[in-house]
């Protein structure tokens, strides 16, 4: 499928927005969802046309025509992934397969959706510890999520760890690693691609930190919305059995 917007990106941020009306850290960090924090960035961009859709709307906001309009989904979900109708993750992974993007965060890893994409079971080693530090290191300069990385790492003071092994197929390109305070380690920024659709997994963003308020992960999180953009050659793929003279009849 062509790109719904030849100049623009249509960008749906998607977000579960549970934890805001649960946890008052959450929601003093995040007074407006986090959500709304990403998209807030995003549309600092002329060329992005974003907009937000979250579970408790009508189809978890992503209409038919919602996702038929979108070029390319950010997604965060967490404590209501089983929440997720069926009927809605099959309609995005449809829409990603026909050549949409979606940039997939933090314990995105654990959706439907991504989970449907990947084929493994996504699984990982976690900790909250009040004294975990995340240092992200670039394992592929030059490339162009990682524009505007100036160094070759940077530092997310607070974070939670996640650990290998990380259960997802060998990655297309490894972007980021990080090490965390504990030792762990954990192949942060990942690409595939799913049909004519590309995917980038970064995995910073959990729920009690700032971390959507830091200017390098919100550049991250654009230049993957930018880089996963349909293809303007992504034909319309058809299948199925053809019966023999059908290029005369192209003629
Ligand atoms: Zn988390």
């Amino acid at each position: 499928m062509a790109a719904a917007s030849n100049t623009r990106i249509n960008v749906t941020v998607w977000h579960e927005f549970r934890h805001e009306k649960k946890n008052p850290k959450v929601a003093e960090l995040y007074p407006n969802g986090m959500h709304e924090a990403i998209a807030s960035a995003l549309r600092k961009s002329p060329d992005l046309n974003v907009r937000t859709a979250t579970l408790d709307e009508p189809e978890h906001g992503l209409t038919k025509a919602v996702v038929a309009g979108t070029d390319v989904f950010v997604w965060w979900g967490h404590m209501a992934h089983k929440d997720v109708a069926d009927e809605i993750v099959e309609r995005v992974y449809q829409r990603v397969i026909a050549g949409a993007g979606l940039v997939c965060l933090h314990s995105g890893h654990f959706s439907k959706l991504f989970r449907r994409l990947m084929g493994t079971t996504c699984d990982l080693k976690w900790r909250e510890d009040p004294n975990e530090r995340e240092i992200l290191w670039v394992t592929k300069s030059g490339h162009p999520i990682l524009a505007g990385v100036v160094d070759d790492h940077f530092i997310i003071d607070h974070e939670e760890m996640y650990g290998e092994y990380f259960d997802i197929p060998e990655p297309d390109e490894l972007l980021l690693i990080s090490s965390f305070t504990g030792g762990e380690v954990f192949r942060s920024g990942c690409t595939w691609r799913r049909g004519a659709g590309k995917i980038f997994y970064f995995r910073p963003g959990h729920e009690t930190y700032p971390t959507y308020h830091n200017p390098t992960v919100l550049k991250i999180i654009e230049n993957g919305v930018r880089w996963a953009r349909p293809e303007a050659s992504a034909a319309k793929q058809t299948f199925g059995n053809r019966l023999m003279g059908w290029v005369d009849q192209k003629k």
